[in-house]
């Protein structure tokens, strides 16, 4: 069995071999890795192998991790789960980015909960690509834009994105369309708000689509820290 340093290195080469053949540098994606329902020592060998993004989907197991992680102060912590109301004042004190804001009422929260002497908290707005309705996200162009305008305003927010995640079963061809789709909003938003440069889309099972699409940043759970088990919390 492969170590997480492993899988990291090789995660990093494939995201490579793609930049070169895209022409791009390697610099311009970065990994975030998804440590959801994987122990805090998973976290420290992906951090001693060099890895300093990670992502949380619940937002007390979050919490938890980062508090027992604080001897850490350079590893940037990304939400990037479904986020309820009562539950935002958790995500504003501990992380340094929400990549699922899709709405103003969580926006709000978030802004208002930020703790006074902590950096604007750096947010991405979650789209709804597939139409699914299972999932959360904006549902298009329109309400995007609406909301970017709302949270650009928020004192204690940044807005630097969006993030989006396709249906599960399409094809190749069906995932290029999907995230080209993206990126298009992407470039549409960019146009408007200098600020925003992070395009967040990109799985363990789709990557090379999304990097040929332009994602800026990809999303990796299974493909470095294993299968995980189900869970329940929400
Ligand atoms: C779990 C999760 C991931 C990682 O998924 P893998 O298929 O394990 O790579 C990425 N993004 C979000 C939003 C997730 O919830």
């Amino acid at each position: 069995m492969k170590t997480i340093a492993e899988r990291l290195q090789s995660a990093s080469e494939t995201i490579a071999g793609l930049c070169q053949m895209l022409n791009k540098s390697p610099s311009q994606v970065q990994l975030l890795a998804v440590s959801k329902t994987k122990p805090v020592e998973d976290i420290l060998e992906a951090y001693q192998a060099g890895q300093r993004l990670f992502g949380e989907n619940y937002v007390q197991e979050g919490a938890e991790k980062i508090q027992a992680l604080q001897a850490y102060p350079d590893i940037e912590w990304h939400f990037i789960g479904p986020l309820q109301s009562n539950k935002t004042r958790l995500v504003a004190a501990h992380f340094d980015w929400v990549q699922s804001v899709d709405r103003l009422k969580i926006a709000q929260r978030l802004s208002e909960q930020r703790p006074a002497g902590s950096a604007p908290l750096q947010v991405l707005l979650q789209i709804n690509i597939s139409h699914e309705q299972s999932k959360s996200g904006v549902g298009d162009e329109a309400a995007l834009f609406a909301l970017a305008e709302q949270v650009n305003s928020l004192p204690n927010l940044t807005l630097r994105g969006l993030m989006a995640i396709p249906a599960a079963d399409l094809d190749e061809q069906a995932q290029e369309r999907v995230f080209s789709q993206l990126h298009s909003l992407f470039s549409a938003l960019q146009a408007r708000y200098p600020q925003v440069d992070t395009l967040s889309m990109g799985m363990s099972a789709d990557m090379p689509a999304a990097i040929k699409a332009g994602s800026t940043m990809v999303r990796l759970g299974t493909a470095i820290f294993g299968a995980r088990a189900k869970r329940a919390e929400t």
